[in-house]
Formats: C-alpha cells, sequence, structure tokens
C-alpha cells in the first residue's frame, strides 16, 4: 500500500495548510481562493519557481505578480522566448542564441543572414500576437547535459551546443511551447497568454558574447508590460529619451563627435563642447581649491617598472594601454594614483602636513571592449576630476564625510537625486584581510554615524580597497554612475609612505581616491540629456546670439558682439541676410539663452531687446544692463 506523504505549505499572510506531496502550486492557488491572473509564478523557501512546479516539502510561499521585478523579468523573459518563437518559425534556418530581460525590456540575438528591418519587426510583431492568442502552456523539463547537447546539436543550434558544452550542471532545463525549445533555467509564464502588452523597439548588431572577435549576432529588443496603459507610459518616455540623447544632440548643437578614422571610444571635442568642457573645468578648480585641494599633474606616461609595482600590471593589464621607445617599456596611465603618490614621497612628511589633497583633471586611457562602448559614457580616453588624499587613520572618517558633503553640494547644483553603494572585497583583490576590514569599518562607520542612506555591494570593491559609488538620477529618472570614493591600505604600503607622527615615529598615511563627476565625457553626456541641450547661461557654449534684420544693422550689431566678448560673454552672430524668422528658428534649435535682434529701434536709441529661449521678451534694454544681468546669470551657481 503506498503511503501518501504531505506537506505544509505557509503562505505570506501567515496562514498555512497541508497538502499531498508533489501538489502542483497552481493546484494549491486554487485552494487559497486565490486566483489572481496577476500572479505568474512562486517563490518556494525563496526559490523562484514555475507556478507548475511540485511542493516537494515544508514550504513558505509567497506569490509573484506583474507589479514585482521579478514578474517583470518573468513576463519579459517569457516574451523574449515568444518572439525567438515567432522569428523561428518566420525565418527558417536561422539560429537562436540567448534571450535574457534586462532593465525596461528584453532582447533575443539571432544568427541571420541578413540584417532585420523594421518590417521585419512588424511581420514579427503579428506573429507573436498569434502566439500568445493561442495560448500555448509553457512547459518546463528536466533532461541531462548529454540529452541536450545531442537534441540542439540535431537541430543545428550551435550557439546552444557552446553554452551547454560550458554548464558544469550533469541536468539541464528546457522550456518548450509549441514547437519552440529553449535552454533556460526558468521561471517563466504558465502560457503565453499571459502575455497583455508588448514591443519590439529596435534592432541592433550585438558580437556573440560581447567579444568582437566573435561573429555579428542580430539583436532584436522589446519590452513588455502588465497592461496597455503602462506600456504606453514607457514608451513615452523612451521618446522623450531620444529626443534627448546626447549623440544626436552632441551633433545638432556641434558639441562634439566620434570619428572612426580616429578610433572607437575618442572623442572629438567641437568648439562648443571644447568650450563647454572648459567651463566645468574651471567650476571643478573653483570648487576643489575652496575645499583645501592642491593642483598637480602627472604624465600621460610612465615608466612600465612603476606599473609592476603597484600592482597595475597583475590586475589591471587588459585595461591598459603600452607603448615602447628605444627599449624603454611605458604604460599609459588608467589612473592618475602614482604620480600623486611620487609627490606625496617627494619629501619628508609630518602629521601636521595631513590631510594632503591633491587634486588632478586627469586624462586616462582604458582598453574597454568594442562592444560596451557607447557615446560619451563608454569610451577609451577619459578625463577624471580626480584627486588623491593622504590622511592620518583618525582624520580618515572626516575626510569621507567632507567628500559625501562635496558631492551632495554639486549635485545639488545641477538638480540630480544621487544613492549611495558601498562595495567590499572583489575576489581578485591585493591587500590583507585586516587592511579590508578596518577600511570598510570605516566607510561604513562615516555613512551610519552621518545617516547616509545605502546600499551594500558584496565583493564589488576595487582590487585595492572598498569603495562607496554614487549613483545620480536624471530628469528621466535613469541612474548614472558618477562620484567614488576608495580607500586603499595597499598602495602606501607598495610604495612606502610614511608620515611622522606625534609620537616621533614612522606611520603609514591611509590614501583615498576619490571623483566627484567621474568621468567629464560621461558626466557632460548626462548634462547633455538631463537639460535636453538647453543649458543653464553658466555652463551654456554660446550664451547669447545677435540677429540682424537686415543689412544695415550690421555695423550696430558689430559694436554690441564687441561690447559683450570684451566682457568674456560667450556670444555668436548671424548676420546673414536671411529673414529673421529663418535665424530665430535656427537660434532656439541651438538652445541659446538669449536672442539679441537687433533693427531700427535698437539702432536708434543704442540698446537690445532681449529675448530668452523660453520666449519670454525682455524689452528694449540699455546694452550696459543687458551686460550685467547675462554677467550675473554667468557666475559659477553658489549654494552656501
Ligand atoms: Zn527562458
Ligand atoms: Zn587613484
Amino acid at each position: 500500500m503506498s503511503h501518501q506523504e504531505s506537506v505544509k505549505a505557509t503562505f505570506s499572510d501567515g496562514s498555512m495548510a497541508t497538502y499531498p506531496k508533489g501538489t502542483p502550486i497552481l493546484k494549491i492557488m486554487g485552494t487559497k481562493g486565490d486566483v489572481s491572473p496577476s500572479i505568474i509564478a512562486v517563490k518556494v523557501n525563496g526559490n523562484l519557481l514555475d507556478l507548475s512546479s511540485p511542493l516537494l516539502e515544508d514550504a513558505k510561499l509567497d506569490f509573484i505578480s506583474f507589479d514585482s521585478t521579478e514578474g517583470q523579468n518573468i513576463l519579459r523573459h517569457s516574451t523574449s522566448h515568444v518572439m525567438a518563437q515567432a522569428v523561428q518559425e518566420l525565418y527558417p534556418g536561422i539560429k537562436i542564441s540567448i534571450g535574457p530581460s534586462i532593465e525596461n525590456g528584453f532582447y533575443y540575438d539571432f544568427d541571420y543572414e541578413r540584417a532585420f528591418t523594421p518590417e521585419d519587426l512588424d511581420k514579427i510583431e503579428t506573429r507573436m500576437r498569434e502566439i500568445i492568442t493561442q495560448d500555448l502552456p509553457i512547459k518546463r523539463e528536466e533532461l541531462s547535459k548529454q540529452e541536450a547537447i545531442k537534441f540542439y546539436k540535431e537541430k543545428g543550434e550551435t550557439y546552444k551546443v557552446e553554452l551547454l558544452e560550458e554548464i558544469s550542471d550533469e541536468k539541464v532545463t528546457i522550456y518548450s511551447q509549441g514547437n519552440f525549445t529553449d535552454l533556460c533555467r526558468g521561471p517563466h509564464l504558465p502560457s503565453t497568454g499571459k502575455i497583455k502588452a508588448f514591443k519590439l523597439t529596435s534592432v541592433a548588431g550585438a558580437y556573440w558574447r560581447g567579444d568582437e572577435n566573435n561573429k555579428m549576432l542580430q539583436r532584436i529588443y522589446g519590452t513588455a508590460f502588465a497592461d496597455q496603459e503602462k506600456l504606453d507610459q514607457y514608451l513615452q518616455q523612451v521618446e522623450e529619451a531620444k529626443k534627448r540623447d546626447h549623440r544626436k544632440l552632441g551633433k545638432e548643437l556641434e558639441i562634439f563627435s566620434i570619428n572612426e578614422e580616429v578610433g572607437a571610444g575618442l572623442i572629438i571635442y567641437h568648439p562648443k563642447g571644447a568650450l563647454m568642457r572648459r567651463v566645468l573645468e574651471d567650476f571643478e578648480v573653483r570648487e576643489h581649491l575652496k575645499r583645501g585641494y592642491q593642483l598637480v599633474k602627472g604624465p600621460q606616461i610612465l615608466k612600465m617598472n612603476l606599473w609592476e609595482k603597484s600592482g597595475h600590471l597583475e590586475n589591471y593589464r587588459e585595461y591598459m594601454y603600452f607603448t615602447e621607445v628605444e627599449g624603454q617599456k611605458y604604460g599609459l596611465k588608467p589612473m592618475n594614483c602614482l604620480a600623486h603618490m611620487i609627490i606625496y614621497k617627494s619629501k619628508i612628511r609630518s602629521y601636521r602636513d595631513l590631510p594632503l589633497r591633491y587634486f588632478e583633471l586627469g586624462t586616462v586611457h582604458r582598453h574597454e571592449r568594442a562592444g560596451v562602448l557607447h557615446g560619451l559614457p563608454r569610451v577609451r580616453e577619459f578625463t577624471q576630476d580626480d584627486a588623491h588624499i593622504f590622511s592620518t587613520p583618525e582624520q580618515l572618517a572626516q575626510e569621507i564625510k567632507a567628500i559625501i558633503d562635496f558631492v551632495a553640494d554639486v549635485m545639488k547644483i545641477f538638480d540630480f537625486d544621487f544613492d549611495m553603494e558601498l562595495s567590499t572585497r572583489p575576489k581578485k583583490s591585493i591587500g590583507t584581510n585586516e587592511d579590508w576590514e578596518r577600511a570598510i569599518s570605516s566607510l561604513k562607520k562615516v555613512l551610519d554615524e552621518n545617516n547616509f542612506s545605502y546600499q551594500l555591494n558584496e565583493g564589488a570593491g576595487a582590487f585595492y580597497g572598498p569603495k562607496i559609488d554614487v549613483t545620480l538620477k536624471d530628469v528621466l529618472d535613469r541612474k548614472w554612475q558618477c562620484a567614488t570614493i576608495q580607500c586603499d591600505f595597499s598602495l602606501p604600503e607598495r610604495f612606502d609612505l610614511s608620515y611622522i607622527g606625534k609620537d616621533g615615529e614612522k606611520h603609514r598615511p591611509v590614501m583615498l581616491h576619490r571623483v566627484i563627476l567621474g568621468s567629464l565625457e560621461r558626466f557632460m553626456g548626462v548634462l547633455i540629456e538631463h537639460y535636453a541641450g538647453a543649458f543653464p547661461a553658466w555652463l551654456a557654449p554660446v550664451q547669447v546670439i545677435i540677429l540682424t534684420i537686415s543689412d544695415t544693422h550690421i555695423p550696430f550689431g558689430e559694436h554690441v558682439f564687441d561690447q559683450l566678448i570684451s566682457h568674456s560673454i560667450r556670444v555668436e552672430k548671424d548676420f546673414r541676410n536671411e529673414s529673421l524668422r529663418l535665424k530665430i528658428r535656427e537660434a532656439q534649435l541651438q538652445k541659446i539663452p538669449y536672442m539679441l535682434v537687433i533693427g531700427d529701434k535698437e539702432v536708434q536709441i543704442g540698446g537690445v531687446s532681449p529675448r530668452h529661449r523660453s520666449g519670454s521678451d525682455l524689452g528694449l534694454t540699455q546694452l550696459n544692463e543687458f551686460i550685467s544681468l547675462i554677467k550675473q546669470e554667468s557666475q559659477f551657481p553658489n549654494y552656501k
């Protein structure tokens, strides 16, 4: 006689019930009376599983709906399977590779003989709708790795075979719906009919596994939401982001370009971009001098042995560029730390000299893979607002607090909210356990004692020490990496840095690496999108444009131009023989804060009629009045 074992389920509301062992969770849901159609998966003792999974042990059950991040990921990932099924049915001979959910959507990579067009996407969407209407059950199956390899070899799915061969588990799972089967850990929606609102958004080339030595695949991006309203809302936000895309605006506003002939990931600043960058740099220098930093500058290339001594050759080599001249090898600096330490070591330091804060707008080179390069945020040459602080261990807390306050001040100027994250020891790292623990506890202490809220990110520190990362949120609520504060107990050891303490003995200083805006390139990209190119007057590369109505107004226009430029106001002129309407329209597209239209009236009284880009007219004004107004607005913002 078989004896039926029973298992106990505990629900999120605290209630409990027993079921025969092996009861599918879908059935259990029915008995609970909670059969909300928005429930799509379940957490069994914290493990995310399909609703079809059997309950095999006493467990706590949490039902997952579309509203949660996990639910959204499952919905989007399942939609990627439906897309792959549609693509496979429409384009025989295509090979599938991987199709994860990503932030706000999903993608799937395909190996196909030609690039997909927007018409293809329409066709695929139509086919996907049919698959969704069929409401095909999505079934999970476990099989041995060898069986799975055989299965995919027969189908000619070489990418799946490659993935399988790297899996160390003996058992793998596949998910099927209709004739489509995918190697996958799951979980998935119970059936394709659960998908209510989706959209394929774009197609792009993507190297297999992000490696440029591999074949270029076709990546189709899409997104899915619980309902049409949420999808529409999201698509609208994407449209807004597209309008603000810094690559598009960067070109239209003549800020920067990237040129394949020059090299991928290398930014070329055009006059307006170079000027705006200089304004940012001046701002940075002022803010640093105000806070007791000293300006320093190291060379671009440093001898190879120094990089060996610092541990970079061992830990960072893959990101570095090298050069050799007359038998001497050099490394281009990927970081600015080394020269700063050489300056520290140039004389004997006493505790009375500390803290020392060396600041450099340091240009660095890092070899990022071609696949990850993207506009201004991911480049191969960039400039950091980098500083190294050498302090006694006792001064560490106050220095970290001062840096966080610095970050908060600067973020306020640009109207950014920000989040902080504390990252601890990664696998590949240098330094002793004691060093790491001491550094992590100092960072934690400062954050806790000052009531700064932060997230803990285990194992994500730099190879030489733990760090605090700051991510800012722009006007569209997108997150960007900016400031970092890194504690380093290792480099002072390697370079034998010391100071003479109160006791007359030698001591080891603590070293902090920190940036505030981070990469100026990335930060400018963020600013372009944040302001949609309409920069505040203090930052705008062109603050004023002078427009003449006819040629008779040119001499007075020239006079106004000379006056403004002599006051260091960033001004342009448009004296072309074109209609005023056209000139105004072009100036508006350039998002220049002020337009000065010069006509008979202005010439007569020797004044100007400023018009703000927002559309407001300031009326006829004396030229010197306007000059003081714009000078006022051009001041670096103050927050204290
Ligand atoms: Zn999957
Ligand atoms: Zn550094």
